[in-house]
């Protein structure tokens, strides 16, 4: 008696979401062959870096190549985005992303699933960014009063084989963007990632959830189930303070072919089961991994890689033949006899796509000139490096936080590392390389605490994860993280008085509760948003102590820690 039910509820259903449920199946013992190509983390990047590495040019050329073999084989093709196309170079965030979105519809995009930081503009931007790429922004989980706010899966007929591709962005979405939801007032600065009108009155369903009831749906229409998430990979599924990602999604749900991810950016090459290989060398073969029957690739970041992957299709059974990560341009730093260092291309060089460049190159101009204003200078590296910025103290996270203090004379500083984007090279400072460092326009504010506050505030800083964007830098703060006990705590040098108050410097993003911190907006009467845009606060610090004597912000163990909770530090949260 079940069965029916089923069947009438699944053919209700798919009525409702308009799937034409009469299709007809692949021909027995016809073996299917297509391709599936994939990018993630773009983050701006249209034009190629100062060494010659990735960049749209150079990708559509290997995109056309592929295009063409695939064809000549007889095979068929689709091209995925895991999402997070906006934020991270001036050029491309001046000009809301539209050579970006121009170029993926150029290299031909069946479709993409949106990432957090499509939600750092206005949804009129986003709007706007739909029509520049004239391919479907897929989320099946992304909700606006009760309803699905963008299309969920999409099912492309690829030569008589129907590969259903839906979207899952994370529900960190809420966390990275928007903490505030609906309490925002006009007061908010607007412009950047927490801008109200981007996600106010939206809700990030769990993906996990959505997909377990959609999945089974997509299998009575499609042959092939793909999944284009923007959710992470985190190895064995150890996700740390982040959402849950794609492992624990793949083994939570059945009849998931292929997912196709990003958000973590990282490339997910497996060395054994459920390790990954977070040493790998472009060019170098890539294993993706694979959990409850479902294959997870991610290609790192920004357009450095396409990934590859060619399958198999023949009576219900689906078979990866290929798989592989084309480095696009990627160069390594080799000594050469005369001592000095030289870039390397890892793999053959890749000719730039004329027609595409000639698109690209009016965008790039015209950032250039606006950005290229010099604001001063360095006499040493400042580090910012993700890797590193988002684990342990680092001397950009000293001097963005030192350059807070003093703006808004504040006892100490908490700044999330998620918010630094970059290093600053040694040498002359822009106005673009700030921007950099800091894209998103997030405004500052403090609030005064007592010393007992001072405590739970620190203990909240000190619990995020090594890997995380809430891994804490600081100013003025000395202490122990002991086993998870905070002791022999100094503020501005001084040993912490339970007694006293002090002044917090922090980004109103992480006053609102962003990346996991306490609320202190609407929560603590004090606490105030002055509205100074953290770019341009560093921007004017950086003028005012030019040349930065980079050796005095390296970190010098001002807050050790000793024994702190281990997680994957290489899975980490943009
Ligand atoms: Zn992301």
């Amino acid at each position: 008696m079940k069965k029916p039910q089923i069947a009438v509820l699944l053919a209700s259903t798919l009525t409702a979401l308009g799937v034409n449920t009469a299709q007809a199946a692949p021909i027995k013992d016809k073996t299917y062959h297509f391709t599936i190509l994939h990018t993630n983390d773009h983050h701006g990047r249209f034009w190629k870096n100062a060494d010659g590495e990735y960049g749209m040019a150079a990708q559509k050329t290997v995109i056309d190549q592929i295009r063409a073999q695939v064809k000549a084989d007889g095979g068929q093709l689709l091209l995925l985005s895991g999402g997070d196309v906006n934020t991270g170079v001036p050029e491309s965030d001046m000009q809301d992303a539209e050579p970006d979105f121009k170029g993926m519809r150029k290299l031909g995009f069946d479709a993409m699933v949106l990432g957090n930081h499509e939600f750092d503009k206005p949804l009129p931007i986003l709007a706007k960014q739909q029509k520049w790429a004239n391919f479907p922004m897929l989320s099946a989980n992304v909700y606006r009063g009760n309803k699905p706010m963008f299309e969920a899966y999409k099912i492309f007929n690829k030569g008589g084989l129907k590969i259903a591709v839906m979207g899952l962005t994370t529900d960190d979405t809420r966390k990275a963007v928007s903490p505030d939801n609906l309490q925002f007032s006009d007061t908010w600065v607007s412009g950047h990632v927490s801008n109200p009108k981007s996600t106010a009155g939206i809700e990030f369903r769990k993906p996990a959830d959505v997909a377990a009831k959609l999945v089974p749906v997509l299998r009575t229409q499609a042959d092939v189930v793909i999944a284009a998430t923007h959710m992470g990979h985190y190895t064995d599924a150890n996700h740390g303070s982040n959402a849950a990602g794609d492992v624990e999604m793949a083994r939570a749900v059945n009849g998931i072919d292929l997912i196709v991810g990003g958000h973590s950016q990282n490339p997910v090459c497996m060395k054994a089961e459920n390790v990954r290989d977070d040493a790998y060398v472009p060019g170098g073969e890539c294993k993706p991994d694979r959990q409850n029957g479902a294959w997870i690739v991610q290609a790192h970041e920004w357009g450095k890689y396409v990934g590859r992957a060619d399958f198999e299709y023949k009576n219900g059974q689906l078979n990866l033949v290929k798989y592989a990560l084309i480095p696009i341009n990627l160069k390594k730093s080799v000594t050469g006899a005369d001592g000095k260092k030289n870039k390397v291309l890892y793999t053959d060089e890749i000719t730039e796509n004329p027609e595409m460049l000639a698109m690209l190159t009016p965008f790039q101009e015209k950032g250039q000139k606006v950005l290229s204003v010099e604001i001063g200078a360095t006499n040493g590296i400042l580090d910012g490096d993700r890797s590193r910025v988002r684990s342990q103290a680092t001397s950009l996270g000293n001097l963005i936080a030192a350059a807070m203090q003093e703006k808004l004379k504040a006892d100490f500083v908490v700044l999330n590392s998620g918010g630094v984007r970059d290093s600053i090279a040694d040498g002359k400072i822009t106005y673009k390389d700030v921007l950099k460092v800091q894209p998103f326009g997030n405004t500052l504010g403090y609030a005064e605490l007592s010393g007992a506050q001072v405590m739970d505030y620190l203990n909240a800083a000190l619990k995020m994860s090594a890997g995380s964007g809430g891994f804490p830098q600081f100013a003025g703060v000395k202490a122990v993280y002991d086993n998870g006990v905070l002791r022999d705590v100094f503020i501005n040098n001084q040993p912490l008085d339970l007694k006293k108050t002090y002044r917090l410097g922090v980004g109103d993003f992480m006053a609102a509760g962003g990346d996991g911190y306490p609320k202190l907006k609407g929560v603590n009467p004090s606490y105030v948003n002055t509205g100074f845009v953290d770019a341009d606060v560093l921007k004017a610090y950086i003028q005012k102590h030019s040349p930065i004597q980079a050796a005095s912000f390296e970190p010098k163990n001002e807050v050790q820690r000793i024994n702190p909770p281990s997680v994957d530090v290489a899975a980490q949260k943009p």
